[in-house]
């Protein structure tokens, strides 16, 4: 078994699972996007579906794409791009899932 090694950490046999978090990337250091309050469509991705921002520790991006996305969102929010709650007229949940 000493072949296998693989960059993926997998549940050892007769061994507890080592701490793992599964590693978050910053979806817009990925896309080498700026965020710009404009980008509509792609700020609500990191938007709540009650258009709230999502939390950094839950969206997994990093300090200066946070920073910049909260710039952005109350910039387009201003600008009457995004609601600022769902109870806003015309406003549809973004990422409405129901959970299955
Ligand atoms: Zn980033």
């Amino acid at each position: 078994m000493t072949t296998e090694r693989e960059s993926t950490p997998q549940r050892r046999p007769g061994g507890r699972p080592r701490f793992y978090s599964r590693r978050k990337v910053c979806q817009p250091c990925v896309d080498k996007k700026e965020l710009d309050y404009k980008d509509v469509d792609y700020i609500k991705k990191f938007l709540s579906e009650r258009y709230m921002i999502e939390a950094r520790r839950k969206s997994g991006m990093c300090a200066k794409c946070q920073r910049s996305l909260a710039k952005a969102v109350k910039k387009a929010r201003h600008l009457a791009l995004l609601p600022f709650s769902p109870a806003q007229k015309g406003a549809l949940p973004v990422h409405y899932r129901p959970r299955s």
